[in-house]
């Protein structure tokens, strides 16, 4: 430890995963393990809540985590937060949230429902969601804003959405191989918010991208030693060259 990060004192970075019942296509629970994996190799200690949807969300989470889900599931899914409010109160506090897919959609202004009917969203990120022609399925490879410093991103889409960005967000990423957004961006995020269609999971694959949330809810990180990073870096060489990136 010896960090001495402000406002952890006493207690350890609270990690929620949202609606695991739910919310949880694809192995997406492999992002809470990632998170809380590179948090406690930096000595940083980390709670870990799992909300169930008939639950409360805790207000006073340090990063939310959001995955994906089919579509009746995160229709109900979206009735139950709202209904809740504690996870619009934590953003609006300043709270980490990264969400997948499902969650990415359900975050925005506005998603596509079972029949495409315009379903209210819960309104974190400025986006809105409808269905597209054809199901974005496959890899994904895709180049970060630079302005955020994450290394190209690897991941596997699997969805009916299509979304467009408001001004109050910007693209995640731009799509070298792959579906993304639609329109040839990938994801969105604006402040400490950011959403994906990326599984995979996406932060067992981009340890950047996990290590990225992570500086937003506890500051500069130190790195980690090469032999923590040797299972995560042959995956991502694996899945990249998979697809010729
Ligand atoms: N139901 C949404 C869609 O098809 C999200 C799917 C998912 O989370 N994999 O667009």
């Amino acid at each position: 430890m010896g960090y001495g990060y402000p406002g952890y004192a006493g207690r350890g970075l609270r990690l929620v995963w949202i609606y695991p019942d739910l919310l949880s296509t694809y192995g997406d629970r492999g992002n809470l393990l990632v998170l809380e994996r590179r948090a406690r190799l930096r000595g940083i200690p980390v709670d870990v809540t799992l909300v169930n949807s008939d639950q409360r969300v805790p207000p006073d989470g340090d990063i939310y985590l959001m995955g994906g889900g089919e579509d009746l599931p995160q229709i109900l899914a979206t009735r139950r937060l709202r209904a809740d409010g504690g996870l619009g109160a934590a953003v609006h506090r300043g709270a980490v949230l990264f969400a997948v897919c499902a969650g990415y959609q359900m975050i925005g202004r506005e998603f596509g429902g079972a029949e495409g009917q315009p379903m209210e969203g819960l309104g974190l990120l400025d986006i809105r969601s409808g269905r597209g022609e054809r199901r974005g399925v496959g890899e994904v490879v895709a180049d970060v804003d630079p302005a955020l410093n994450v290394p190209r991103l690897t991941g596997f889409e699997n969805h009916q959405g299509v979304t467009s960005l408001g001004p109050g967000a910007k693209p995640l990423a731009r799509v070298l191989t792959g579906v993304g957004n639609g329109d040839g961006t990938e994801g969105a995020y604006a402040g400490r918010v950011l959403g994906t269609y990326l599984h995979g999971p996406a932060l067992v694959r981009n340890p950047g991208l996990a290590d990225l949330l992570l500086t937003w809810a506890a500051g500069p990180l130190q790195p980690l030693v090469p032999a923590a990073e040797e299972l995560a870096l042959r995956l991502r060489g694996e899945r990249l060259a998979a697809v010729g990136s």
